[in-house]
């Protein structure tokens, strides 16, 4: 029996999708938890280049069963065009299943999301406008739809005019825009809901029989610890736990079968939206960094916005790991470092001159100044090293140094974009 969570450490982007993808070969099933199609993990594999956003990053392997978990936001048009694109692209058709228990993500939330964002202007909170505050609002003013209720029209039809009434108001009050009409939602779902049919089902049941048969599943994280609700970066957080701890809750499995929890995090930072981010850099520096990072330079997989990138900070990430739980590290985007001579690492913060390595609450980080240490580059293409020790003494020590700064043994390291281009420590 083997339950690992693969979830991110620090802002998200960390290359999960890769890890994931790789570990997917011998897994039995691969599961979202959280999130929607707000985030996007790049895979590059033998069938091509994708951009994945709600499907879990299974669905490549047939014999993998891909699962969207009750803790999910399901938009509903965007799960069924990311269906067809997979099959347009060559995919054979995967095996997907999404929890009658899971709420369906609508049109209107993804109105709300681009309007309120809007109204803030320049504090806005760099939403990518997917509507997931807006839909995880809802799930907890109980005013959502589980995708089962979906094959209900009167009790949906219900539930909408009562919800509606309130978002209405504002609507018109607040946004100035025509409201919503009931009608419209409703016909909107039954359009889809002959091809949502085949894929709605008991996912719980399914998953709670797989971990006592001692099937490998995966837990797949969106984002990371960074952009918890109650553990990240207050208010700039995404609206659903990011953590392996909610995974259990998320997929529902019990929490005892988490045994293994990878958490990945790249070898510099990066941070897509708004808030504190210590190690950010600037101009020059951080075009070069960005141009050089990722598959294709550090652009969100969802927005193309660029990414806001910095050195790697050991004092985020240390507590990214711990937070998760992380029973192991994968570090990935070493590749990219390359160019560098020295490469600063940050160790501490220096909040009002006293140094810490404690993460400290949002309001202080704020004031954190990085505190660097400079370690050596390799200046050397690694992208085909596949053995730790064939690695660079720089580079190893790069990783080891990390290592002992974020508490956690980094069991992978990858060199590159593609599922080959890692090494198993
Ligand atoms: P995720 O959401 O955590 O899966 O991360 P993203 O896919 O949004 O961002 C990670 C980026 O790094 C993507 O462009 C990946 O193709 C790329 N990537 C992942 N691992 C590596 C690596 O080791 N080296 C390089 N150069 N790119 C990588």
């Amino acid at each position: 029996m083997a339950v690992i969570a693969v979830v991110g450490a620090n802002w998200g982007d960390e290359g999960k999708g890769k890890i994931t993808d790789y570990l997917a070969n011998e897994a039995d099933f691969v599961v979202r938890y959280q999130g929607g199609n707000n985030a996007g993990h790049t895979i590059i594999n033998e069938f091509g280049k994708f951009a994945l956003h709600l499907l879990p990053s299974g669905v490549f392997y047939p014999k993998v069963v891909n699962v969207l978990g009750p803790g999910v936001a399901v938009n509903i048009t965007g799960f069924l065009a990311e269906v067809d694109k997979l099959i347009a692209q060559g995919v054979p058709k995967p095996d997907l299943r999404i929890s009658e228990r899971a709420q369906a993500l609508l049109p209107h939330h993804i109105l709300f999301d681009a309007l309120e964002e809007e109204r803030l202007g320049k504090e806005s909170f760099g939403s990518t406008r997917s509507g997931i505050a807006p839909f995880y609002a809802d799930k907890y003013l109980k005013i959502g739809l589980q995708m089962n209720e979906l094959f209900d029209e009167p009790l949906m039809r219900a539930r909408l005019s009562k919800a509606i009434i309130q978002k209405n108001v504002l609507l018109q009050q607040l946004y100035g825009k025509p409201p919503l009409s009931v009608d419209e939602i409703v016909a909107h779902v039954a359009a889809l809901r002959d091809r949502l049919a085949p894929y709605v089902s008991d996912t719980t049941t399914l998953l709670l029989d797989a971990v006592e048969a001692g099937k490998t599943i995966l837990l797949e994280g969106q984002l990371g610890t960074l952009r918890d609700p109650d553990h990240g970066i207050y208010p700039y957080p995404t609206s659903s736990s990011p953590l392996a701890g909610f995974g259990a809750v998320g997929a529902g499995i019990p929490p005892w079968a988490i045994r293994r929890v990878v958490a990945v995090t790249k070898a510099y930072s990066s941070c897509v939206g708004a808030g504190p981010f210590v190690t950010e850099l600037q101009g020059s520096e951080a075009e070069e960094l960005r141009r050089r990072g990722g598959s294709a330079g550090e652009y969100g997989a969802t927005t193309g916005r660029p990414r806001r990138v910095g050195w790697f900070d050991c004092v985020a990430s240390c507590y990214g790991c711990r937070v998760q739980g992380a029973t192991e590290a994968a570090i990935t985007n070493l590749d990219v470092l390359a160019y560098k001579d020295a490469i600063p690492v940050c160790t501490a913060y220096s909040i009002g001159g006293t140094a810490t390595t404690i993460f400290p609450v949002s309001r202080l980080l704020d004031k954190a100044e990085p505190v660097y240490a400079e370690l050596a580059g390799w200046k050397t293409d690694i992208t085909g090293v596949r053995r730790f020790q064939d690695l660079p003494a720089q580079a190893r020590d790069y990783v080891l140094f990390i290592e002992k700064h974020i508490r956690t043994r980094i069991t992978w390291v990858s060199v590159g974009p593609r599922r080959e281009q890692i090494i198993k420590r």
